[in-house]
This record gives structure tokens, C-alpha cells and sequence, in this order.
């Protein structure tokens, strides 16, 4: 792990890349903040690339996923599940948190949040995003589930030169939001929060995902299937999160519905 400061204070932010060794744009938004960012910050920002050996082999992770090893043990078997747990402790006490990634599935870019502090709704709204999922009913072991004023940010796809770009410049927002840089006032807008319903398996066979990350699923089509699963629309209120075919081992994406605006901080 690499840890790369700016600034000064007693109030601290963090950027986190690298979380996940196949999406290289992490590391790459990472050190173009620490190029960007002046000494005199007005709080102490932690620039934090995570996952070094599996980045140097440009794989997802080295023995398991650090997303899906949190909190982690400083004792663990596992590279990643040491880790997570020196990382979440290197977070601990910041004042907010940004997590960066890409993904397979397709754009928009969005938020994701696990618990909505003043912090979270700071962040998120100051985000370039239409789009938060409140994933805390899903999973209890990413880093935005355990560490407190935690976001991710999924800045687009996977390799691509546009997720750079929107990562960049959302990250500049989100230290704008919080008092870190004082180039420009920061700005905000409203935000529609989708909440995590389920997850939808992927079995065998060749996949197919009919439908984008929060387009309207209307009832009784089909959202996804392949030789094990004909996966039809039950409810009408359902939009798909993390929508891929090949973004993940066993899963097509995640259902959600349309919970609430969050306004911007007042
Ligand atoms: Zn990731």
C-alpha cells in the first residue's frame, strides 16, 4: 500500500485507488491528485493506492478480493485480508472517505454508499453523478460498509480514458466539498438514491443482459439469462445496478428501486 500526503490539519480526507488490480485508472487519478494538489491544502488529504502486487499484475486481486474482505485481520492468511484491515485502520478518524473503481458494466457513472452521514450526502451530491446506490442491505464486507463516511465512486468503464477523466475531476469535487481545495467553490446537486434489493445470479452458457444500469425494467421482461436462468421482471418498480455480462463470475448485476432525492447540504 502506498500512502502519499498533502496539506495539513487535524481534519482529514482520503482517496483510495487501487482497490482492485485490473482497474488501473485508481492509480492513475491518484498520482495526477498528488501532481495537482499544492502542500498548503487546507486539510490533510491521504492519497492511498491499495492493492500494489495485484496492480503490477494487472489482476482483480492476488488471493481474494479486498472488497469482499473487510474488516480484514492484521493476522489474516491472506495478503488482501491484511490488507483491509491495515487500511481500514490507516482510515480510521478521517472526516470522509472516497473509494474509486471501474467496472465491465455499462456507464453512467455513480455512487455508492452503505450508511448516509452529513459526509456521505456531501460527497455524493457533490459527485458528477445522477445516480447513488444504497447498497447497505447487500454486503457488509466493502470498504464503504465498514469504514464510517465512506463512498465509492464508479467512475466508468474498466480501461477506458473517459473513466480517468470523471474520476479526476469528481475527485477534485469531492475535496472541494469538503474544505481540502480551495481553487473553486464547491458545487452541488441533487442526487436519486436507488436502494440495493437483491443480487441476480449468473449460472452457465453464454450471458445476456438486455438492459443498462438504471433504465426503468419494465414488469415481465426479460432483464438477463443464460442456460441456467431466464431471469423475468416480477416487479415494476425495479432499475439494474452493476448491469454486466461479463463483469462478474456468478452475478448478472443487482436490482434496486428508486428510494429518494438526496438534496444537497444546506
Ligand atoms: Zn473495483
Amino acid at each position: 500500500m502506498k500512502v502519499i500526503e498533502r496539506g495539513h490539519g487535524t481534519e482529514r480526507v482520503a482517496i483510495v485507488g487501487g482497490i482492485h488490480g485490473d482497474e488501473p485508472a485508481g492509480e492513475r487519478i491518484v498520482n495526477r491528485l498528488a501532481d495537482r494538489i499544492d502542500d498548503d491544502a487546507e486539510k490533510t488529504i491521504q492519497l492511498i493506492i491499495a492493492n500494489e502486487p495485484a496492480l503490477k499484475r494487472g489482476e482483480r486481486y492476488t488471493s481474494v478480493d479486498l472488497n469482499r474482505s473487510f474488516p480484514g485481520d492484521l493476522e489474516g492468511e491472506t495478503y488482501e485480508t491484511v490488507l483491509a484491515a491495515r487500511l481500514k485502520r490507516l482510515l480510521e478518524g478521517c472526516d470522509a472517505v472516497l473509494a474509486l473503481h471501474t467496472s465491465r458494466s455499462a456507464p453512467p457513472p455513480f455512487a455508492v454508499y452503505s450508511s448516509l452521514t452529513e459526509s456521505v450526502r456531501r460527497t455524493v451530491t457533490a459527485l458528477p453523478v445522477e445516480y447513488a446506490l444504497d447498497s447497505g442491505t447487500l454486503r457488509d464486507t466493502t470498504l464503504d460498509s465498514v469504514v464510517p463516511h465512506a463512498v465509492s465512486f464508479e467512475t466508468g468503464r474498466q480501461g477506458s480514458e473517459e473513466a480517468v477523466e470523471v474520476g479526476f475531476e469528481g475527485a477534485l469535487s469531492f475535496l472541494r466539498a469538503h474544505g481540502a481545495v480551495t481553487d473553486m467553490d464547491p458545487s452541488f446537486t441533487e442526487t436519486t438514491v436507488v436502494e440495493g434489493q437483491r443480487e441476480v445470479p449468473k449460472g452457465d452458457g453464454t450471458p445476456h443482459v438486455y438492459y443498462n444500469n438504471f433504465e426503468p425494467l419494465p414488469k415481465g421482461a426479460i432483464f438477463a439469462e443464460d442456460d441456467t436462468y431466464t431471469h423475468r421482471v416480477e416487479h415494476d418498480d425495479l432499475v439494474p445496478v452493476l448491469a454486466s455480462e461479463h463483469g462478474y463470475e456468478n452475478l448478472f448485476g443487482v436490482y434496486a428501486t428508486v428510494k429518494q432525492t438526496l438534496d444537497p447540504p444546506s
